[in-house]
């Protein structure tokens, strides 16, 4: 598996602009996307890529650019993984599909196993496999309702799970995920979340007024599942204040409640662990996980308790695609690479350098208000000199980055938030000419 067979040329880690950004290449094909592709898919970067490797992104006109989003979090063993791009290349060749529910392969049972083995907790587990981060959270919905005979689904301020109609419902916000979209699925509840820059608050504190109003506006024998980022994604890289997690685990656990644990955006080494429930002590029922899985191939899985992954009736979960044989032999040579490579250690120090650059820049601009987050899953918080979002200044700062040759990506229901998610084999000097580019645009821009 560590052979390598890859016929592309391997990128330079290193950022290199040679013409305006976007290039003429770029410019050119950004008019057709105007003219082929619907308004309503987003987009951040000016430039079309060409080609990308370990953490830099080359585009059509020659510009080299540093990753530091790993496209949204996927390309955790860096892009086009020599040893990602040979189990694909292996696999393709053999069979690209058959339909596990039709003529099941082996790829699937060991993703399944790996799964099983990694997740937290010593208690047996299954699992089962999906397209997309959405369509596991809904299927761990749909397993919680099944298990529990119950209905109704707990969700929290600023969360994040998808973009299907279920998950914008437990999406918390408006504009642009749900914003003319409803009606939502019933049966959907938002509690309080512990955002301690903004709450002031313990996280027992949070927890138990989350507890209350879950007993007194929903009744706790109503509730099928309780769904949380142990770490919040796209709300901000907001980190619970310590005990609110577990508080809320422990309610679910004295009420039948399935604890759902969302990792999509935190699991596989991203914060420092396999997955961010280990830094609370926390045990799930059941977890998602998607993005950093399969090293760039789409791949989502839910992972739980054995005895509520196998409630559902046969036949009651599945899906075309679902655990595609190409996407599972590249998420075992994604997880081979995080554990030969010791990527859980690498998020660690990369975590370091983050704090150590970041929390030096925080005391020269007074409009970074926190830096904060877990391992490689670090963002900074812009505000006014009153205290309030800064969503302004985040634009202009991420757009000075792009421009001068660094992928980032903002964040937050206030949309001020800068967050960084690099490929966890990024070097040192690599990231460190990312962050120099960060604090430029600071004294540009600011
Ligand atoms: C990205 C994300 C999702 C949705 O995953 P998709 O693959 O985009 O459907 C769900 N939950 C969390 C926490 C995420 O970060």
């Amino acid at each position: 598996m560590t052979s390598v067979i890859n016929n592309a040329p391997a990128l330079v880690q290193k950022r290199n602009l040679v013409t305006a950004i976007p290039g003429p290449k770029s410019a050119e094909l950004m008019v057709r996307r105007k003219a082929a592709v619907s308004d309503g898919v987003g987009g951040t970067m000016p430039v079309f890529v060409a080609a990308a490797g370990g953490s830099v992104v080359l585009d059509v006109d020659g510009n080299t650019f540093i990753d530091l989003g790993s496209g949204i979090a996927v390309t955790t063993v860096g892009n086009s993984a020599p040893a990602v791009v040979e189990a694909v290349q292996d696999q393709v060749a053999l069979f690209t599909h058959t339909c596990f529910m039709v003529t099941p392969y082996e790829g699937y049972v060991a993703v399944c196993e790996q799964l099983n083995e990694l997740t937290p907790g010593n208690h047996p587990k299954k699992s089962a496999l999906f397209n997309s981060g959405a369509e596991a959270v809904e299927n761990a919905i749909k397993i919680a309702r099944s298990f529990t005979k119950r209905q109704a689904v707990v969700a929290f301020e600023h969360g994040y799970h998808g973009r299907t109609n279920l998950t914008m419902a437990l999406t918390a916000k408006s504009m642009p995920y749900k914003h003319n979209f409803g009606p939502f699925a019933p049966e959907i509840y938002r509690m309080p979340m512990s955002y301690p820059f903004h709450d002031n608050s313990s996280g027992i504190q949070i927890a138990e007024t989350a507890i209350h109003r879950m007993e007194k506006e929903i009744g706790a024998k109503e509730i099928a599942a309780i769904i949380i980022e142990p770490i919040q994604g796209e709300g901000g890289f907001i980190v619970p204040a310590p005990g609110f997690l577990t508080a809320l685990s422990k309610f679910a656990k004295d009420n039948g409640i399935i604890f759902i644990a969302d990792e999509i955006q935190t699991g596989f080494c991203r914060t420092g662990a396999w997955f961010a429930s280990e830094h609370e002590g926390l045990v799930p029922d059941m977890i998602t996980t998607a993005k950093g899985l399969a090293g760039g191939l789409p791949l989502a899985a839910v992972t739980g308790r054995a005895d509520i992954m196998d409630s559902v009736h046969v036949g009651g979960l599945g899906g075309t695609y679902g655990g595609n044989p190409i996407a599972c032999a590249a998420a075992l040579a994604a997880i081979y690479e995080m554990k030969s490579n010791d990527l859980i250690k690498r998020a660690s120090q990369l975590e370091s350098i983050f704090n150590n650059r970041l929390s030096a820049m925080q005391k020269k601009f007074t409009s970074i208000g926190e830096v904060r987050g877990r391992g490689a899953m670090i963002a900074i918080e812009l505000v006014k000199s009153d205290g309030t979002p800064d969503a302004d200044l985040t634009s202009k700062m991420s757009k000075f980055c792009h421009l001068n040759g660094v992928i980032v990506l903002t964040a937050g229901t206030y949309s001020n938030v800068i967050r960084f998610l690099p490929p966890l084999t990024i070097t040192d000097e690599l990231l460190n000419e990312g962050l120099d580019i960060l604090e430029l645009a600071f004294t540009s821009v600011t």
